[in-house]
């Protein structure tokens, strides 16, 4: 199969771990006799600097002409955030991207095999065993996509963010939840603020709409404050979360924690209507070890192996992926995120670039 890739590697680790999925892929095509392209644009700080804009029209152009999108990171250190080059670099860049392609719902699998265990920082782990659910979030709405402002009166300083939604955006989201539930353990639970937030209620009247078309799927609601305390206590309970974009956000950091670190957590952003895919890690640009050669590329590594399941419908080659990366985990190989703590002997520390190597290696061996 011939297909079309933009990879955009951002900022921060972005471009070390975009490199590595771009590595794995290729070693996907030869092993099963695809053609992958891949076109390099800027994005982020690292657009700024070049065109002075944080998502510029050759990477907006680009966009518009491929199968899929690999995207790094973006976002420079949270202490630089004043400087021109970083100031509204998220918000300027890959709210933009989202809003552009209507790529309006996230899906971000936590998934911890039983023989991982160790990684896990809850004690009842080694009790429950594997952990597997997905948050479902809301990626286009919300208070993200509303007014923000500032404003000074009588010497005081005030700020302003808007939250809305409207149903149909619920709607959509809600039925990519609802259809996966049917393929999984099928339950769904909804997490809103609807004892405070109008948006919720709206959110939770909607959802409960969309359920009537799945008799099948036991539906529950959760308050955002009640569900953190829940993915804490026992997230075992858990199958998928339908969440709004501020919360899923939250929450997802969250989950990375209980499967050991957000270097190990992919996302695939999917435009619901039409199918196309924006596929990049749930964590940000990491400015504290960028360059070192130390950060995990394993959560861009499984990126670009959900790019392959949703967008090319390669559902071989993406577990294959997933099956080299659960190898390598379990024959004791780590990057450093997952090495403190843990003190097992048998373990052996890689660098970012080392881990790829072994992971290609597993590839080839299946
Ligand atoms: P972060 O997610 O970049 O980092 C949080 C912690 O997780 C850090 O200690 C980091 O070293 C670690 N970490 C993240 N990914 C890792 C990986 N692959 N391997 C090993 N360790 C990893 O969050 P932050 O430090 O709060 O934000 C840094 C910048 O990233 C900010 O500018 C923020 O706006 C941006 N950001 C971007 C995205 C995105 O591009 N999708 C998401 C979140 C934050």
């Amino acid at each position: 199969m011939n297909k079309r890739i933009a990879v955009l590697p951002g900022d921060g680790i972005g471009p070390e771990v975009v490199e590595q999925a771009v590595r794995v892929l290729q070693a996907v095509a030869q092993k099963y006799g695809h053609h992958f392209e891949f076109y390099h644009s800027e994005i982020g700080g690292a657009a700024f600097e070049k065109y002075g804009k944080h998502f510029p029209d050759t990477t907006k152009e680009l966009c518009s002409q491929v199968n899929a999108i690999l995207l790094g990171s973006v976002g420079g250190p949270v202490a630089e955030s004043h400087l021109l080059k970083w100031q509204n670099c998220e918000r300027n860049s890959l709210l933009q991207l989202r809003k552009q392609f209507s790529f309006n719902a996230n899906i971000r699998p936590l998934f911890l095999d039983e023989k991982l265990i160790e990684l896990c920082p809850l004690k009842r782990a080694a009790q429950y065993g594997s952990l597997d659910l997905v948050v479902i979030r809301e990626l286009i709405g919300d208070i993200y996509f509303g007014k923000h402002e500032r404003s000074i009166s009588d010497g005081i300083r005030s700020a302003i963010d808007v939250a809305s939604y409207d149903e149909k955006q619920i709607y959509s989201v809600a039925k990519v939840a609802f259809e996966l539930a049917k393929a999984r353990r099928g339950k769904v639970t909804s997490v809103d603020k609807a004892n405070v937030l109008e948006t919720s209620r709206l959110w939770r009247e909607v959802v409960n709409e969309v359920a009537l078309s799945y008799p099948e799927i036991k539906l529950e609601h959760i308050l955002v404050d009640n569900c953190a305390m829940k993915m804490v206590q026992n997230p075992w309970d858990f199958d998928v979360l339908l969440t709004p974009n501020l919360f899923g956000d939250i929450l997802s950091d969250l989950g990375a924690s209980l499967i050991g670190s957000l270097g190990l957590l992919p996302s695939a952003s999917i435009n619901t209507g039409s199918g196309f895919g924006l596929y990049e890690p749930a964590g940000g640009s990491a400015p504290d070890i960028a360059g070192k050669n130390q950060a995990n590329p394993i959560a861009q590594i499984l990126s670009a192996a959900m790019l392959l399941r949703h967008s090319f419908k390669m559902f071989e080659e993406a577990s294959a992926i997933e099956k080299a990366v659960g190898s390598v985990l379990k024959n004791g190989f780590r990057t450093r995120d997952l090495w403190f703590g843990s003190g097992a002997r048998s373990e052996e520390l890689l660098s970012t670039v080392e881990m790829t190597d072994a992971i290609i290696r597993f590839l080839g061996d299946l």
